[in-house]
């Protein structure tokens, strides 16, 4: 066994931060994190490893030229000018629906993508991303990469968003795919991670010749420690609220 040891500020970074109405993103995204989607929306940036494991998707697809990224990373400051842009051009009931406060809005993590179907006149706000064609191929096979549809239909009491069928959220596997079985949220998610304790219990998902075991860790000191079994691998990522979701990858079942 081995200690490892987390400062308490870790909990506002990792690819399962949940950032809502409730909870800000505390984090800050520098410009070293980032990196353009492709050659052709250089302007369009994201988190290094999302751009990767989004382009793995879309060349599985042959999709390169029939998806679009339409909106990546956010500053604080482009968040701001397009909520009050939605606000002079479509008032307060529709800016509410479709766009998250500033400070609030997953777009300012480097995780989350808004895709549109390529063709003429795309729609910033809400783009066209039907569930046919390629795009229903797209989601079809996103959380096998580590993506979720982050506002589905039917919970927007519970993200506080209306549904978004273009906006997709990295949050890593095998996350995304207990998410796509569970039909649960990202706030659902944590609710039920919560439940398992780390050191007393887990959730366990199998897949292949591995066994995940994914717990919670509350962070309820500054600097939090927890033991680890030697030689296994792990990861950890915070929940932005008040702790950690710990992932534990052992081989064999
Ligand atoms: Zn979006």
């Amino acid at each position: 066994m081995k200690t490892i040891s987390f400062v308490r500020n870790m909990i506002y970074t990792g690819d399962l931060i949940l950032v809502n109405r409730d909870y800000p993103y505390r984090g800050e995204s520098s410009y070293k994190a980032l990196m353009p989607i492709d050659s052709v929306n250089v302007k369009v940036l994201l988190a290094r490893h999302v751009v990767s494991i989004y382009n793995n998707l879309i060349n599985k697809l042959k999709a390169q030229n029939r998806i679009t990224v339409v909106s990546g990373w956010r500053s604080q400051k482009e968040q701001e000018e397009i909520f009050n842009e939605s606000l002079m051009k479509h008032g307060k009931n529709f800016t509410s629906k479709y766009v998250a406060l500033p400070g609030h809005s997953e777009h300012q993590t480097g995780l989350a993508l808004d895709l549109a179907l390529n063709q003429p006149d795309i729609d910033f706000l809400r783009p066209c991303f039907p569930n046919t064609g390629v795009c229903a191929s797209f989601r079809k096979k996103a959380d096998r990469f580590g993506f979720i549809e982050r506002y589905p239909e039917g919970k927007e009491d519970i993200t506080g968003i209306a549904y978004e069928p273009w906006h997709f959220r990295y949050v890593g596997f095998p996350h995304s795919i207990i998410m796509k079985q569970t039909g649960d949220t990202l706030e659902e998610y944590h609710a039920r991670i919560r439940q398992y304790l780390y050191g007393r219990s887990f959730l366990k998902y199998d897949f292949g010749s591995f066994r995940t075991e994914i717990s919670y860790l509350p962070a309820d000191k500054e600097v939090v420690r927890f033991l680890m079994d030697e030689d296994t691998p792990y990861t950890v990522s915070g929940n932005n609220m008040d702790g950690f979701v710990i992932t534990v990858w052992r081989a064999g079942r």
